[in-house]
């Protein structure tokens, strides 16, 4: 690195930063660039023919205890995580809503004050606001009422790609991403739930920016369960608010929490206030599920000129799950055709190869997988109804 194009970076630095905290420094022969920026610096120094790497962190090392240790292997860092928003087939709506929940509203460019960071190409909002928080939380009032929100659930049938957005979204935004459940916090550490709920915002505080993500939300955080429910639960669940409160006072925490659900109507007010933006992920529709399967079937071998809208019309009801297990099934298919012809030792068996897949693979293969059942018409205007009053559309 010459002291030319490490000037040039600190230049670029100090016209787009707001605050000088962040601002990277030439001292000696060195470059110091804090950690709040060491991403954009890498785009400006690959610009200048210069690659390098984040320096990876080294998770073992951030935890601090025996509690927090018990989360290291449940952490990935955005780069492990194998998940880009593009994998995801349909819910363009969801995808554009998270990133703008997670980021700046994207249509009001004029409230960030310093306005070439959003017209600068290669950085999304997403990683401006959860790479850059020192960034803009200057005295901007404006710009701080723009801060990343910390609570958003995604709640839908099962299999709609809850789980995949939330992923897709910590790689977008390079945020660390772990996923905890109720039983994460509960099982084996029964009467220790609330030390272990106070190590996960201790060690994520260290690990920002991160994602926390809440699968079946409902059952770690849902309504109280009265006069039944276990001392040690309520606990935790009371720990975990308190940790969550202390969370969204400090501006500049990157830490989001990520609740999923199928079952959004279990949830108590306490947890839905937390919760501010909801976002319905709903069944794809014939388009949608078409978009799906382009996805899913992406580097499959298919007869030339494969019917993708008349497998997607064949499939109502299916979810982006059902169609990735009718997809699998489907594709055994040509296997099991090539074993038995070699169990029958036919002349030209060794040599084939499998044949493409033809859209008569997957009518057949629906008799083995139909849609999930265990989400009915009942369930499904549950649903609906409650992304009337709470939710805010997808
Ligand atoms: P949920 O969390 O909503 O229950 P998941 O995200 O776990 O659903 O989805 C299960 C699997 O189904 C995913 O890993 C993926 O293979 C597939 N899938 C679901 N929705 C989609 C989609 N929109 N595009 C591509 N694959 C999908």
């Amino acid at each position: 690195l010459t002291r030319q194009k490490a000037e040039k970076v600190v230049g670029w630095a100090r016209s787009h930063y707001l605050s000088s905290a962040v601002l990277p420094n030439i001292k000696g022969d060195r470059l110091i660039i804090p950690r709040e920026s060491l991403d954009v610096a890498i785009e400006r120094l690959k610009e200048q023919g210069i690659k390098t790497k984040r320096p990876s962190q080294n998770i073992k090392n951030l935890a601090k205890d025996e509690y927090e240790r018990n989360f290291i292997s449940a952490v990935v860092p955005p780069d492990e995580i194998g998940v880009k928003f593009d994998d995801i087939g349909a819910l363009e709506d969801v995808k554009r809503t998270l990133d703008e929940l997670v980021t700046l509203p994207m249509r009001r460019p004029e409230l960030f004050s310093h306005g070439n960071l959003l017209r600068n190409g290669d950085v999304t909002l997403t990683q401006v606001v959860l790479r850059w928080p020192v960034a803009i939380s200057g005295e901007n009032e404006i710009v701080k009422k723009c801060l990343p929100c910390k609570g958003v659930l995604l709640f839908g049938p099962p299999g709609t790609g809850k789980t995949l957005l939330a992923k897709a979204l910590a790689t977008e935004a390079g945020a660390n991403f772990i996923s905890i459940t109720g039983s994460t916090l509960t099982s084996k550490w029964f009467g220790d739930a609330e030390k272990l709920t106070k190590a996960l915002f201790s060690f994520a505080s260290r690990l920002a920016p991160v994602i926390i993500f809440v699968d079946e939300v409902d059952s770690l955080l849902g309504a109280r369960g009265g006069a039944f429910e276990h001392e040690a639960t309520r606990r935790m669940r009371n720990e975990f608010m308190a940790a969550w409160d202390g969370l969204r006072s400090k501006e500049s925490q990157r830490i989001l929490i990520l609740g999923a659900t199928n079952r959004p109507f279990d949830l108590d007010d306490a947890v839905i206030r937390r919760l501010p933006r909801r976002i319905y992920v709903d069944l794809p529709d014939a388009q949608n599920r078409m978009k799906i399967l382009k996805i899913l079937l992406a580097k499959e071998n298919l007869e030339s000129d494969f019917r993708f809208d008349e497998l997607a019309n064949s499939t109502e009801g299916y979810s982006g799950s059902d169609l990735k297990n009718l997809c699998i099934a489907s594709a055994y298919r040509p296997v099991h055709e090539l074993l038995e012809e070699e169990k029958k030792g036919g002349p030209c068996s060794q040599n084939t190869g499998l044949r493409p897949l033809r859209l008569d693979d997957f009518i057949q293969a629906k008799a083995k997988v139909s849609p999930s059942v265990s989400y009915d018409a009942t369930s499904m205007n549950e649903l609906r109804k409650w992304n009337e009053q709470y939710g805010e559309g997808g």
